[in-house]
């Protein structure tokens, strides 16, 4: 049984505390929100009054927060007085580099172990306990790093120094961002020549155009029978998420001073598609804005 302090209990960290306690962990849990820490008690957490309360004695401490600000002030405020020095820290949030660099830089020179390990899979991946983590971290302290992260995961990857799991993840995220773009512009146009859907798909996810977008998550209905495009577009991973991601993408490609010109295009777009009002809906519906056709999306 490991001591495990928990802190941001949304969509995905409710589901990643209930893995912890399952594995007969003893979890901490902390939320700003009273529904979330009601949630997390059901789930076999115990709630503690403040995120400070929840590390005091922890021996791992994970975080899943919005974005950069709250893990940088989650941190400086509560982690790092109250943590016991041994604990290893290990942020899942989806970030920008920069911020975990600055907070695993904060950590070492406080004297704890630090990971970013930000995560692939959504909601459903972390109520099942199976999403992919990409983490970045001192190499000696990996083994530590994916033993507590194991009731959560499914694959767990080791990109490199701390902010590299970061890195890794705006760079997956950008390419998920452009290769949908293709995908749903092959579809509206192998359309508009009298292409039949799910003819072209037997035809490229076998061909030189396959890519997961087309083959696990394909935005026309029929091909991909659990694919967000068979429900109205509802649940998946939200056009307003992606958006984030191609954001840190862009902000991160303009701080290394690298060419990202499809990302930039992608962004664009899921800026224009999340400005229309359809934030909440998966990301593989812009297939829909990209055929002039909002209105068959309600
Ligand atoms: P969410 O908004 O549902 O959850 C964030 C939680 O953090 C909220 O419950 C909020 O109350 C809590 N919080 C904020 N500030 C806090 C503080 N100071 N102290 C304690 N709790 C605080 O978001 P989410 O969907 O769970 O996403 C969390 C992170 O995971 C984000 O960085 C996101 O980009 C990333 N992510 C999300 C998905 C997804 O499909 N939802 C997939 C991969 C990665």
């Amino acid at each position: 049984m490991t001591r495990v302090a928990f802190i941001g209990l949304g969509n995905m960290g409710g589901g990643m505390a209930a893995r912890q306690a399952t594995a007969q962990n003893a979890v901490q849990a902390y939320d700003l929100s009273k529904t979330a820490l009601d949630r997390a008690a059901a789930a076999g957490c115990t709630v503690a009054g403040s995120a400070g309360e929840a590390v005091k004695d922890a021996e791992v401490v994970v975080t899943m927060l919005p974005a950069g600000q709250h893990v940088r002030g989650v941190y400086a405020d509560e982690v790092f007085p109250h943590a016991p020095k041994g604990a290893l820290l290990i942020d899942c949030s989806t970030i920008d580099v920069e911020s975990a660099r600055a907070v695993g830089k904060d950590a070492a020179a406080a004297g704890f172990r630090f990971a970013d390990a930000p995560v692939s899979g959504g909601t459903a991946a972390a109520e099942a306990g199976t999403l992919t983590f990409m983490v970045g971290c001192e190499e000696a302290d990996f083994p530590a790093i994916e033993a507590a992260l194991a009731p959560m995961a499914r694959a767990i990857v080791r990109a490199g120094e701390v902010g590299a799991g970061q890195a890794a993840k705006i760079c997956n995220n950008m390419l998920l961002g452009v290769s949908m773009l293709g995908v749903a512009e092959a579809f509206n146009l192998a359309e508009a020549l009298g292409l039949d859907a799910q003819r072209f798909f037997d035809i490229s996810s076998k061909a030189s155009g396959q890519c997961w977008s087309m083959t696990s998550y394909c935005p026309v209905p029929g091909p991909v029978p659990a694919a967000p495009s068979n429900r109205g577009f509802e649940g998946g991973f939200a056009v307003a998420m992606m958006l984030k991601d191609l954001k840190l993408a862009q902000d991160a490609a303009a701080k290394a001073g690298a060419s990202t010109p499809m990302g930039a295009q992608a962004e664009a777009l899921y800026a224009l598609f999340d400005r229309l009002g359809y934030g909440s809906r998966d990301f593989s519906a812009v297939i829909r804005m990209l055929a002039g056709d909002l209105r068959s999306l309600g």
